[in-house]
């Protein structure tokens, strides 16, 4: 399998070239046609399995596809993440594809100044990376709107639930449109992350590595 299977434009061919990305690694290949297809994944891997591509790559082409959403506001993808450390390395490679395109990602997280963040996701995006109570917080000071958000990913959704952050995560899936497509990734199924997969996702695909 190659990158070029995937069928990406020139331009995502030449920014994946760019981060020295040969060839997909195992979970790139199970994940990407079926993402790139618009169904639903639960993921099962690790954090250097390359599972952060797998899930970036089809939201910049996902973003790329709806020309008539990109009149509104607000992020058209969101990124749920357990902690700053992930949400900032998530951040750092969706930049690196969304450049060529001229599609603009925040991250938001603990730890930061919320009236900087309030302001630059009210200065506009199409991708978003946050931590599940930061996200919260800056849906009530009202700084974005998800009426636009369609592509919804989940990542290390097990230790978000070890974090405490299910009442948050539940929250946001709930104020995201339910035609969206939804991802979600984790290291591990426990059971209750299981019954939120079965409750938020639609006829899911399960790639595991
Ligand atoms: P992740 O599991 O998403 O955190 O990725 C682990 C590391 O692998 C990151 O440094 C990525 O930039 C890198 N990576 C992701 N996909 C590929 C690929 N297809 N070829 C080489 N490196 C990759």
């Amino acid at each position: 399998k190659t990158f070029e299977d995937c069928g990406f434009a020139p331009e995502l061919m030449r920014a994946i070239a760019k981060q020295g990305y040969e060839k997909p690694t195992t979970i790139q290949c199970q994940a990407l046609p079926i993402v790139l297809s618009g169904r639903d994944v639960i993921g099962i891997a690790k954090t250097g399995s390359g599972k952060t591509a797998s899930f970036v790559l089809p939201m910049i082409v996902h973003i790329m596809d709806q020309p008539e959403l990109q009149k509104e506001e607000g992020p058209i993808g969101v990124i749920c993440a357990p902690t700053r450390e992930l949400a900032q390395q998530i951040f750092l490679e969706a930049k690196k594809f969304a450049k060529a395109y001229g599609i603009r990602a925040s991250a938001v997280y603990g730890g930061m100044s919320k009236l900087d963040q309030f302001k630059e996701l009210k200065a506009g995006c199409e991708i978003v990376v946050a931590t599940p109570g930061r996200l919260i917080d800056m849906l009530k000071m009202k700084a974005l709107t998800m009426t636009r958000a369609t592509y919804l990913v989940l990542d290390e959704a097990d230790r978000m639930f070890d974090l405490g952050f299910e009442p948050q995560i539940r929250s946001i899936v709930g104020q995201i449109r339910p035609d969206r497509q939804t991802l979600l990734f984790s290291a591990t199924m426990p059971r209750k992350v299981e019954k939120l997969a079965r409750e938020i996702l639609s006829d899911p695909v399960r790639v595991t590595v």
